[in-house]
């Protein structure tokens, strides 16, 4: 079968063609329709992120994908059911993580991610998996299904925000969004839904106008805010002190500067994986404020089941006219490198193996 990989020692993804999967006893067989590509698999096939399965000399890439089931194989699915399949299995036998359906908050060295570290991802013509790790999404899913991956990790972190500010009564208002990419401009649209408290919503980046990705934040209702004018440590003074902030640029100033963003007792949530980067911050002054202030930080990765869930739910409430100015471009396997390209006007590039 074609299968989009990276060979060890590569820096570019390439076209292989690889042994069909043949599912384990309790698994099933997936076709797969489509593939979304981000940062992670840009980083992956740089090297800079992830490892190959133990002996392949080759990974197989993508973690967003939707797909349909092949051959149930005897389990409760459905031959034909679309599915989106997550993206952690335990590493080795399973673990409590896992066993607690919480493999998004097993440590390093407890888990491989598909398409990232450690084992095969799911963009190739077909893949096998447990169904325990399958999310089955309706019909309407085929065609932007790939989504509800990414959409799980900021619906995480919403929760995690939400429960930090759990303990008093929090009535959130205002929301900023640190950085224009795919995972910023997702979590500005899920901001943007009728069951989100928040009022007002900013995003920053650091574009010109004319820019695509600031066409969609003004046409979802959010302010750009340019970091280039603005930095994000005076975004409180400039525009007003956010109770949420959610960082999603992997530029590490950011994650300190979002002390300052936040309103008194807000809450950020950083998402962005950044290069190892020194440099001086007041550290006493932070401090300080995150105490006076009642202000809370913290990190989120990846995504459990129930979050999955809730994407679906939040993706169904996404306006029609976003996915199409979203998704700038599809291809297909034999055309891999075009879908890696990046530019300012492209936005979310997606490999399709078979028609939705
Ligand atoms: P991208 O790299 O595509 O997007 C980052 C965006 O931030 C870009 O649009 C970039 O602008 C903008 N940006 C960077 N620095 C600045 C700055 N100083 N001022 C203003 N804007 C800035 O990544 P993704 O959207 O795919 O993901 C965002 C981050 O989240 C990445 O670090 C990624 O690795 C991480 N991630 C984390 C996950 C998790 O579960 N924790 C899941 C998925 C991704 P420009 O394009 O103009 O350079």
């Amino acid at each position: 079968m074609k299968a989009v990989v990276v060979e060890r020692g590569a820096s570019r993804p390439t076209l292989l063609d690889v042994p069909d999967p043949e599912p384990d006893a309790g698994e099933v067989l997936l076709r797969t329709l489509r593939v979304g590509i981000d940062g992670t698999d840009h980083e992956v096939v740089r090297g800079n992120h992830g490892g190959y399965p133990p002996g392949d000399d080759y990974q197989i890439l993508g973690h967003e994908a939707v797909a349909v089931v092949e051959d149930a194989n005897g389990t409760d699915l459905d031959a034909g059911q679309l599915v989106v399949p997550t993206v952690r299995r335990p590493a080795g036998e399973s673990n409590r993580y896992f066993e607690r359906s919480e493999p998004d908050m097993a440590p390093d060295g407890q888990y491989v991610e598909r398409g990232i570290v450690g084992a095969h991802g799911y963009m190739s013509e077909f893949f096998t998996s447990h169904p325990d790790f399958l999310v089955p999404v309706p019909d309407s899913f085929a065609e932007h299904g790939f989504l509800v991956e990414p959409v799980s990790n900021s619906e995480k972190a919403f929760e995690h925000a939400f429960a930090a500010r759990s303990a008093f009564e929090w009535d959130p208002e205002s929301a900023l969004v640190l950085g224009n990419g795919p995972l910023g401009l997702l979590t500005l649209a899920m901001l943007e839904t009728e069951s989100s408290p928040f009022e007002r919503t900013y995003c920053l980046g650091r574009r010109d106008r004319p820019d695509p990705t600031v066409d969609v934040i003004e046409r979802l209702g959010g302010t750009y805010v340019d970091s280039r004018e603005t930095a994000v440590d005076s975004v409180a003074d400039a525009y007003e002190p956010m109770d949420f902030v959610y960082e999603a640029t992997g530029y590490a100033k950011h994650a300190f500067e979002t002390v300052d963003a936040l309103a008194p007792n807000g809450v950020g949530a950083l998402l962005g994986i950044p290069n190892d980067w020194e440099f001086e911050v007041d550290g006493g002054r932070l401090h300080r404020e995150l105490v006076l202030e009642n202000k809370a930080l913290f990190g989120s990765v990846n995504s459990n089941a129930r979050q999955y869930e809730a994407a679906k739910d939040r993706l169904g409430a996404f306006p029609d006219w976003f996915f199409d100015a979203f998704v700038t471009d599809v291809y297909a396997p034999e055309n891999v490198e075009g879908a890696f390209e990046t530019g300012d006007d492209v936005i979310k590039t997606v490999v399709e193996f078979d028609a939705p």
